[in-house]
């Protein structure tokens, strides 16, 4: 085992509820570092301990590695990540996924922030590493926010940034998704990247972004609960299974369908052609890549009104029948939800595992 040890358990705790650490003193002295890790992973089990209702299982952190690692409930770090709480929570959402069943079994290898993993990887393991590495970028961003880290005052710890300062630099906005140092460092933005998959857990969990997109907020309680009950190990089961859920609104499925929209992981650039006489029709544009599409029409509380055939790959508009329409107004609606579903298929022939359905949402109203 390489590098000193530090034990981290329940019963072993530098931290004072409501104190800060002074920066100062950390940078002194090696010791430092190790309370600095310490401080790190004991809040991530704080956390876990307010969502979970119990703590982790004790952890070894091994600073002085020759590379910053999670492996078999071991912490692997690097000196130069000593202060970057975010990795080293980042290595702790690794244990966390682990232990609660929220990571494909294999899916480690080298990766970068910004790339599509199936394009590297195969589809089927590229999903399953986005998500390992996403929700673990989520849960440390995640456990700051909720624990209100930020009132610590410890350098980029508490906001909405992924931050590596030393050895490998980034400050990755997981609200914009982008890299504010390098933004030429551009990430793709699909199921199959990590940021992307951190940016729509945490736009489900943070109460509202100033970003005008995100109006999704489900309680840290009940996205915990979804996502270990369902065990979720891809965005694909994640957004199902908060999609299948009745205990998350309907609100809150709408507006995560709008998340997705605007991460170009479904269809967007909905419009309507109000024929005259109606029946309307809809026509869209679809993400890149191999399709089954359906078009389904709610009310605004959630009531399904209406469901197409499934539409196949390519398909960017539709007519709705005389009596399709007939049925859709016969609910005495104006306004309606319109949610396209994507089912993605990889390289056709290949047998890379369908995902989805990824869902938009469009609010629609029609003339009277
Ligand atoms: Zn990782």
């Amino acid at each position: 085992m390489p590098g000193d040890v530090i034990n981290v358990s329940y019963n072993f705790s530098y931290y004072d509820a409501g104190s800060s650490i002074d920066t100062e003193v950390i940078a002194i002295a090696n010791t430092n570092k190790a309370i600095s890790i310490h401080q790190a992973a004991e809040l991530a089990n704080r956390y876990i301990y307010i969502t979970n209702n119990c703590y982790m299982e004790e952890i070894d952190l091994h600073k002085g590695a020759s590379s910053t690692y999670y492996s078999d409930a071991d912490i692997y770090l690097k000196n130069a990540d000593l202060y970057d709480w975010d990795v080293i929570e980042h290595e702790y959402g690794h244990y966390v996924a682990d232990t609660f069943d929220l990571k494909m079994i294999g899916v480690g290898g080298s990766h970068t922030l910004y790339e599509d993993l199936s394009v590297t990887y195969g589809k089927s393991h590229g999903i399953g590493m986005a998500w390992s590495e996403g929700f673990a970028t989520f849960f440390a961003i995640n456990l700051q926010r909720v624990m209100n880290a930020s009132s610590m005052n410890i350098p980029n710890v508490g906001d909405v940034y992924y931050n590596d300062t030393d050895d490998y630099i980034c400050k990755v906005n997981i609200e914009t998704v982008t890299d504010e140092i390098t933004p030429s460092n551009i990430i793709s933005k699909c199921e199959s990247n990590e940021i992307t998959v951190a940016s729509i857990l945490f736009d489900c969990a943070d109460i509202i972004s100033p970003f005008g997109d995100d109006m999704v907020y489900i309680n840290n309680a009940l996205l915990w609960s979804v996502l270990t009950t369902n065990e979720c190990q891809t965005l694909s089961e994640c957004v199902n299974s908060l999609y299948n859920d009745a205990t998350v609104t309907w609100d809150n499925k709408a507006h995560l369908g709008e998340v997705l929209k605007s991460l170009g992981l479904s269809a967007s650039n909905l419009t309507i052609t109000y024929m005259n006489p109606l029946p309307p029709s809809l026509s869209w544009t679809n993400p890149s890549g191999i399709h089954t599409i359906q078009v389904c029409i709610y009310t605004i509380n959630g009531t399904q009104l209406y469901q197409s055939a499934f539409l196949s790959n390519g398909t960017t508009s539709l007519n709705l029948s005389t009596n399709d329409w007939s049925s859709i107004v016969s609910s005495g609606q104006y306004i309606f939800y319109v949610i396209i579903k994507i089912w993605n298929y990889g390289i056709p022939t290949s047998t890379d595992p369908v995902t989805g359905p990824y869902y938009s949402t469009f609010y629609l109203g029609y003339p009277i």
